[in-house]
């Protein structure tokens, strides 16, 4: 039990018995721990100044960099509360995002201003703080180089925060926004005792010790990244090495320089590594830790990284509200497939983690049967942030539905079966369909949209949109498709836009997204 314990006093307790030790490392640089330390309390001074203390919110949307680890370890030790954004959001999205947060504090990289600039009137955060994302030597630098780096600019003017805090267990470390099938985005609440217990869960199962390193290929603007690298790393003395952002080539070369020996990534990300020719030549053999985690993950692809890399890649399991991983196939275990459906198992479930089998009435169901997995334990979020209506419905008495249909077979080993709810996952990535219908439905010759995820060898699933217009509408698919990249994130703009006469309803009326995906492709 880690008890009272929060990542900022397990980073402490490392820093304080080997400061030398790397902590972080970003290309040719590396900074240790107590680097790591003296950094982050300049850049929470920095904050404070501008009126951060605790309780408050600071988004951040940074790619993997320093100064990204340096911007949540110092938010954290002013007993603050993160909102990580994707750096990929538009102006819309964004402005959802900061309104229902409220945070005081937006850090980005300069390639946000525009994004930042068509915030709504009043939208924007009382502080805009730009980071190129280094934040020591070594710093890429990015076709940025006559943007200031108001980051660089703080760390510069050193200091430490007047009023420190030490998390409490239940105070918000997150508020990690996932959207859903009703209603705008939501922010999960990870709290500092779910991260506690995520980094000593995955510590004792993945077995990782001071030998170890992460390598980041999740974003740091997601709950994998921020739980099983950031915290992980921070939380169990693991050196972190950066990666910017994902790119198979870069990445594989980082792995043959650094060494690193743990990751946990989408399966995309893997399946461009084997892809990749520039990094098949690579030395990938010490990474021998590997988890795949948060989009189904083929056999096929778990026997090709295999025999071209030497590594297993192991699946997880895990939502936003569960801090990531909650089931997972154990070191060294090969997962089994069910025999009559042809899946691959995602595992069993990590310590301290309860994994039920439920039936519509929410009765629990004997092995082999199928129905909604509900999950609890200590990893699991605390609810969602000033939103109890919602709250109450996905986790009735602090039990997590999380909409995912599945069964456990007699050895504890469970299984993914199907989905109750309409999320889509491209490149390991969530698109809710209703989001981006929402966009389509905004331009005025759009009578009726429905959007689909539709199988995808490489992205796992990739995004189609079926419309029908208005009476003498002429807009075109492709200006549609462009209508909203303008205004999403670009990996859930679709890909394809069909324009028909009319949409497959039921007799109530409503638009039938699963006729849709069973038409067959054209
Ligand atoms: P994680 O990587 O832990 O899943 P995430 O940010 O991707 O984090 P969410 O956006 O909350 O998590 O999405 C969680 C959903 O992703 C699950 O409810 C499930 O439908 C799907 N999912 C996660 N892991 C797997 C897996 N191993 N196989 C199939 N689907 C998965």
């Amino acid at each position: 039990d880690p008890g009272p314990e929060n990542v900022v006093e397990m980073f402490r307790r490392h820093a304080a018995a080997r400061p030398d030790a790397p902590q972080i490392r970003y290309f040719g640089a590396t900074l240790d721990r107590a680097g790591t330390d003296r950094l982050s309390d300049a850049f929470a001074a920095g904050l404070e100044r501008r009126g951060v203390g605790a309780g408050d919110r600071v988004a951040v949307a940074l790619q993997n960099t320093p100064a990204c680890v340096l911007a949540v370890l110092a938010v954290w030790k002013l007993g603050g509360t993160v909102v990580p954004v994707n750096p990929m959001y538009k102006a819309r999205e964004l402005a959802h995002l900061l309104a229902d947060s409220g945070a005081r504090v937006l850090v980005a990289h300069p390639s946000a201003r525009a994004e930042v600039a068509a915030l709504p009137a009043g939208g924007a955060p009382e502080h805009v703080l730009y980071s190129r994302g280094g934040a020591f030597a070594g710093d890429l630098g990015g076709p940025w180089p006559q943007e200031p780096d108001d980051v660089l600019a703080i760390l510069d003017e050193g200091g430490v925060p007047r009023a420190p805090v030490s998390p409490r267990p239940g105070d918000a470390a997150l508020l990690s926004y996932t959207s859903g099938t009703t209603g705008p985005a939501k922010g999960a609440i990870n709290t500092h005792r779910n991260l506690a217990y995520q980094v000593a869960a995955c510590r004792a199962w993945i077995g990782l010790d001071e030998r170890d390193s992460v390598l980041t290929i999740a974003p740091l603007f997601h709950i994998t990244g921020l739980a099983m690298h950031l915290a992980l790393g921070l939380g169990a003395g693991l050196p972190l090495v950066l990666t910017h952002r994902f790119d198979a080539a870069t990445t594989a070369a980082l792995v043959e320089h650094h060494r690193p020996t743990f990751t946990i990534g989408s399966i995309t990300a893997f399946i461009a590594l084997l892809n990749e020719p520039a990094a098949r030549d690579r030395d990938l053999s010490s990474l021998t830790k590997v988890l795949s985690g948060g989009a189904p993950v083929p056999a096929a692809t778990v026997r090709a990284f295999a025999d071209a890399f030497g590594t297993y890649v192991h699946n997880a399991y895990g939502l936003t509200e569960t801090t990531s991983a909650a089931v997972a196939v154990p070191l060294g275990r090969t997962a089994p497939v069910d025999e009559a459906s042809g899946a691959l198992a995602i595992g069993v479930p990590l310590p301290s983690v309860h994994v039920e089998i439920r039936d519509e009435r929410g009765e629990p169901l004997p092995p082999g049967e199928i129905g909604e997995l509900a999950i609890t334990g200590p990893q699991v979020a605390a609810g969602y942030w000033r939103n109890p209506g919602q709250t109450r419905a996905s986790f009735p008495d602090g039990v997590l539905l999380t909409g995912d249909v599945g069964f456990m077979d007699t050895a504890g080993w469970v299984y993914l079966v199907d989905r109750k709810k309409d999320m889509i996952v491209a490149a390991g990535y969530k698109i809710w369909p209703r989001e981006v219908e929402d966009v389509l439905y905004e331009h005025p010759d759009v009578r009726e949209a429905a959007v689909i995820g539709v199988p995808d060898p490489y992205r796992g699933e990739t995004v189609h949109a079926h419309v029908s217009l208005r009476p003498g509408a002429t807009v075109t698919a492709e200006e549609l498709r462009a209508f909203c990249r303008e205004r999403l994130a670009v990996y859930k703009a679709p890909a394809r836009v069909r324009i028909e006469e009319e949409l497959p309803k039921s007799v109530s009326g409503k638009i039938l997204r699963r006729a849709l995906r069973e038409e067959p492709p054209t």
